[in-house]
């Protein structure tokens, strides 16, 4: 990786200063970018900077699929019911209630807004996904552009700043920035692959450069578990927000959260959606067996399946599931790299995966008998099994890992998005979201609900990118 280093904090003046702007963004993924629109919408004159020749982001690696309530494209779908507050709920229900309730509180109402201003400001076009509910999600409020990729949703922002002349200065690295002993910002100095240095005056900055997934020290530091496993993320995200944080004395919080992910076909290395857990797949490992509630979500179900033997497990499910599952470009991608066996019965599937067939008829026959229900049938898991039609042959298998998709705690911002210092005040110019910001999934794995990652990549962007503005214009 091109430009990286240890990004620090200067307290003082700069030696000089080649380019003045209102607000600076560091990061163009969807964090910086939805802020940068919203702050030229604002009226501030705004720059971007990201490390890469070219912007992507962890976005870019993503489905793209953002969740927000009560928008005119769930109303389009007639969904009609949705509140922040029901969302909020659904959000605190994942972490047992202890994802910082004022952030919480934030993303819930803030990214409907967001959501909708993209739309009309941005060009962007949202669906929202029908026929399955994501783990924990008690409504259909999953958005995503008509392609349900992120690169995608990354390709749409880019064209919507480049369609206002938002300045986007690609191949530079932030790796310091300068502040008062008041904790002001005063600039920031950007490095170009060949060493120069140009150093940008700002009135105020957006860290919008996402978490430390991409730093193997900081993941052994924090998330010990995911240590040895792999990062599936953009390895520009190398933790700079939270280095500076800690530098400007500011307030950290769940730096033990994370999104992993169970389902990343292996060694393919594609996302298999956990859409076919939702409709009644189900995983084992190399024994056969299953080996957790698969319903409870894909994040902790990366643990899971690093815990099985070899750090693997297949994926089970049917026709009818993989007919629905045609519907997502990655699994489309895997289907094309022979990542997935069929077989017309449980023995040929045993057969096509190396499976023991004893137990994976067994487990099979046992699937049909939770799903069809009955007095004193329960899944020693605590799956219901009921809610979803039987697994039918012919079978479709696919081997999968776990892994590591992104951070999810950071600096604590306030209700304007700016960062607070550990006593609770706010540093006076410093705003962040996204993945540089402390997210709604609590302080461990356990906590992510579906969608957590971009929720505060939009919603917390769009609150900077405007208050930042506002803080810019009034000089
Ligand atoms: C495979 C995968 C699937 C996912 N699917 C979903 C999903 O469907 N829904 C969802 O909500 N979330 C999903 N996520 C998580 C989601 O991608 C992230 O939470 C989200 O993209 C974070 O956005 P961001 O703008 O904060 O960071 P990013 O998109 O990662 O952007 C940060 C940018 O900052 C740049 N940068 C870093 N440091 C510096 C620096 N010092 N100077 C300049 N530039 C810098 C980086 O190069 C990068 O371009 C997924 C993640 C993965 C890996």
């Amino acid at each position: 990786m091109k430009n990286a280093g240890n990004p620090k904090t200067v307290f003082g003046e700069p030696p000089r200063i080649d380019i003045e702007t209102g607000v600076l963004i560091i990061g163009a993924g969807a964090c910086g970018l939805t802020a940068a629109l919203h702050a030229a919408g604002t009226g501030a004159e705004v720059i971007v900077v990201e490390r890469d020749a070219s912007p992507s982001g962890s976005t870019s690696m993503s489905s793209g699929f953002v969740p927000a309530p009560a928008t005119r494209y769930q109303q389009a779908i007639g969904v009609s019911d949705d509140t922040p507050e029901r969302f909020e709920a659904d959000i605190q229900a994942k972490t047992k209630h202890r994802a910082l309730p004022h952030l919480a509180s934030l993303a819930s109402r803030n990214i409907g807004p967001a959501v909708e201003w993209l739309g009309k400001h941005a060009g962007i076009e949202w669906i929202v996904l029908e026929g399955f509910l994501y783990p924990g999600h008690s409504r259909h409020r999953m958005h995503a552009v008509k392609e349900k990729t992120g690169a995608a949703l990354i390709a749409g922002l880019l064209s919507a700043t480049q369609a206002r002349d938002i300045p986007l200065v690609t191949d530079a690295w932030c790796s310091t920035l300068y502040a008062g002993t008041d904790g002001r910002i005063l600039a920031a100095a950007i490095q170009r692959p060949d060493g120069a240095e140009e150093i940008i005056a700002a009135k105020s900055i957006v860290l919008a450069c996402n978490g430390y997934g991409g730093s193997r020290e900081a993941i052994a530091r924090h998330i010990p578990e995911m240590a040895g496993g792999l990062y599936y993320g953009h390895e520009g995200n190398t933790g700079d927000a939270i280095a500076w944080g800690e530098q400007l004395g500011a307030q950290l919080a769940h730096l033990g959260a994370y999104q992993g992910h169970g389902s990343l076909a292996h060694p393919h290395g594609i996302l298999i959606s956990w859409a076919l857990m939702m409709e009644g797949g189900l995983q084992v490992n190399l024994e056969g067996r299953r080996f957790s509630n698969e319903n409870e979500g894909y994040s902790e179900q990366a643990v899971h399946v690093l815990a099985q033997p070899q750090g693997v497990a297949w994926n089970i499910y049917d026709e009818r599931i993989h007919q629905f599952a045609l519907g997502f470009p990655d699994y489309c991608e895997a289907v094309a790299a022979k990542a997935i066996h069929s077989a017309p019965d449980a023995a040929s599937l045993a057969a096509a995966t190396g499976l023991p067939e004893t137990q994976l008829v067994e487990t099979l026959a046992q699937a049909a008998r939770l799903a069809a229900g009955g007095a004193g049938i329960t899944d020693e898991f605590g799956r219901d099994f009921t809610v979803k039609p039987a697994l039918t042959p012919p079978y479709h298998a696919v081997k999968v890992t776990g892994a590591l998709f992104h951070t999810q705690g950071g600096l604590v911002i306030g209700g304007d998005a700016r960062v607070l210092r550990a006593d609770g005040t706010a540093l006076p110019n410093l705003f962040a979201g996204g993945g540089a910001a402390c997210g709604v999934s609590g302080p461990d794995v356990s906590g992510y609900l579906s969608g957590n990652g971009l929720l505060t990549a939009i919603a917390f962007g769009w609150i900077a990118g405007r208050e930042a503005a506002r803080q810019a214009l009034q000089g």
